[in-house]
């Protein structure tokens, strides 16, 4: 039987919010596995300082997910210098933390903008460039574990992320009987910046020390740890490759057991 993953050798990807945390992980997972890759990333420098360290060198794309202008350039930049596209990982995300009655609706929209309409802007150009070319392309969407359960203090981000996980369905639904595959993966507590300003946001809300924090996540983790973003890497060029290649329209928990749905 081919080792997991080898039939990825060769093939171009775009990875969104490649420029940091999950998203680098994943870049350097898929660049192992001998993808080209197109870091993609609002953050201009640091996709160029992730694109510059994968193994092969991979290109950096300066792209925000909120804009449909932007996405097309980004997606044209890739296309041009990859020569296609077989792989598209909407990972780009955000989260501000506040009690639901608090809320404005500045934070409301930012949280959709980037996580919702960031999903659907960037899936809707890859479904599009597969169609054109009768590529049978693969998309995994990054979601959370906020996208199975509601999160106290992440009430929109939650709305945000259970949006991407009914959209990722309504999208394998539609594309399988081309042959294109659309999943998601839902992280649990994951060491990232974004992790940092949650943990010092939610201990100023509840008025707890920033350790407490990170121990109430491991404490509600039966694995035991916090989650790294290697440990979603893996379960990524998986759900990429052909030994996934009868799943579709699922979401799928890497959490460490904190939710077993
Ligand atoms: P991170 O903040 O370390 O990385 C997010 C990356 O996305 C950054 O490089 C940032 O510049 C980029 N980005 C933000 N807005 C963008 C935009 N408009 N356009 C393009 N790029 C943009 O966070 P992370 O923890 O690595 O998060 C990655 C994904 O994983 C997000 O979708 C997040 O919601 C999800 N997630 C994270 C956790 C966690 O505990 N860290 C848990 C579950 C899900």
């Amino acid at each position: 039987m081919a080792k997991l993953g080898s039939d990825l050798a060769g093939k171009a990807a775009l990875v969104t919010g490649g420029g940091s945390g999950i998203g680098l992980a994943i870049c350097r997972a898929l660049a192992e596995h001998g993808v080209r890759v197109a870091v993609a990333d609002l953050d201009a420098q640091a996709a160029e300082k992730a694109a510059g360290s994968l193994s092969p060198a991979g290109m950096a794309v300066s792209l925000d997910v909120r804009l449909r202008a932007s996405v097309e350039a980004g997606f044209a930049a890739a296309l041009a210098a990859l020569g296609g596209l077989d792989m598209l990982v909407a990972n780009a995300g955000v989260s501000t933390m506040n009690r639901a009655v608090d809320l404005t609706d500045e934070e409301w929209d930012h949280n959709f903008d980037v996580n919702a309409r960031g999903v659907f802007l960037t899936n809707q150009a890859a479904a599009r460039y597969f169609l054109r070319e009768g590529r049978r392309g693969v998309i995994c969407n990054t979601a959370s574990l906020a996208a199975k359960v509601g999160a106290p203090l992440l009430a929109h981000y939650s709305a945000s992320k259970f949006a991407v996980l009914g959209w990722t369905q309504a999208l394998a639904r539609e594309l399988a009987p081309h042959g294109i595959r659309v999943n998601a993966v839902c992280p649990g507590f994951v060491r990232t910046s974004m992790q940092e300003r949650e943990v010092a946001w939610e201990a100023k809300l509840r008025g707890m020390e920033p350790e407490q924090v990170r121990r109430e996540y491991v404490a509600q983790t039966p694995l035991s740890r916090i989650e790294e973003p290697e440990d979603i890497a893996g379960l990524v060029v998986f759900l990429l490759s052909d030994a996934a290649r009868f799943m579709t329209g699922q979401g799928i928990n890497v959490t460490g057991g904190v939710y077993m749905g």
